[in-house]
């Protein structure tokens, strides 16, 4: 785990320099679904401030324990992001917990979070999240909302008590990085950039870029990204894929 995080760190900062970018913008989220809170507590211990889950019953259950342990050991639990596909019966729970929910991607989802948030008096933030495959029917499960829509959302995402607009997220397609489509993430990253400039422009604390993951967190570097949702070059293949 340590050395995986090493690992990482050490090609977010070649990728960064090669870049141009400051490290300091570039927050990375270690993403622990499938591990236990004892992991997150690990990484707590090593310095991880911020961890993502994909699963709301996984998560809720974790964000309690994590409390405990971290409480117990005298560490700052990290903040929870909320990475995945979520229903709108179980946005009252993300809210309870979440720092940041980076997978906004309709607008029944954003009533259903405004009001839990208010509930809880308190602020979340959102990420929209752009859906990123050219093909439509790859796109399809995938989540995310088309890029010609984000800005119908954002406006109601600006409107909602409770929910604050930070920025968006994407998902490179699924092929990116094979040997038939080196340059796909690439060029998803830059449509995600796209719509985060004209969205900046008229929500200006809309400014993060959620984007990359193990295989291709230069790619997002390199593209803007503020936030890298990193997992298996971290913690080791996972028993099953969320
Ligand atoms: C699992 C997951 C990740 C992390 O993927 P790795 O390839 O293990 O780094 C990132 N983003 C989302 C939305 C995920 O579900």
């Amino acid at each position: 785990m340590s050395a995986g995080l090493d690992r990482v760190h050490a090609r977010i900062a070649a990728a960064a320099e090669q870049a141009g970018r400051d490290p300091a913008e570039l927050t990375l989220v270690v993403v622990t679904k499938f591990f236990p809170a004892a992991d997150v507590l690990r990484l707590a211990g090593l310095g991880v401030r911020d961890v993502g889950e994909n699963r709301d019953q996984e998560a809720a259950a974790k964000a309690t324990q994590i409390a405990q342990l971290a409480d117990r050991a005298g560490l700052i639990a990290p903040r929870m992001h909320f990475i995945g596909q979520l229903q709108t019966n179980k946005a009252a729970s993300v809210a309870g917990y979440a720092h940041l929910v980076h997978s906004l991607d309709r607008p029944k989802l954003a009533r259903a979070l405004s009001k839990a948030a208010v509930a809880g008096d308190r602020e979340l933030g959102v990420l929209l999240q752009l859906g990123l495959d050219t093909d439509a029917d790859a796109a399809q499960g995938r989540g995310g909302l088309p890029p010609a829509q984000a800005r119908e959302l954002a406006d109601l995402v600006a409107e909602l008590p409770g929910l604050v607009l930070r920025g968006v997220m994407g998902v490179a397609p699924l092929n990116a990085g094979g040997a038939d489509a080196p340059d796909a993430a690439t060029q998803a990253f830059a449509r995600l950039r796209c719509v985060a400039k004209e969205l900046v422009a008229q929500h200006p604390q809309a400014g993060l870029i959620s984007a990359g993951m193990s295989g291709d967190l230069e790619q997002a570097v390199a593209a803007g990204a503020t936030h890298l949702r990193v997992g298996s070059a971290i913690l080791g293949s996972r028993p099953a894929h969320g």
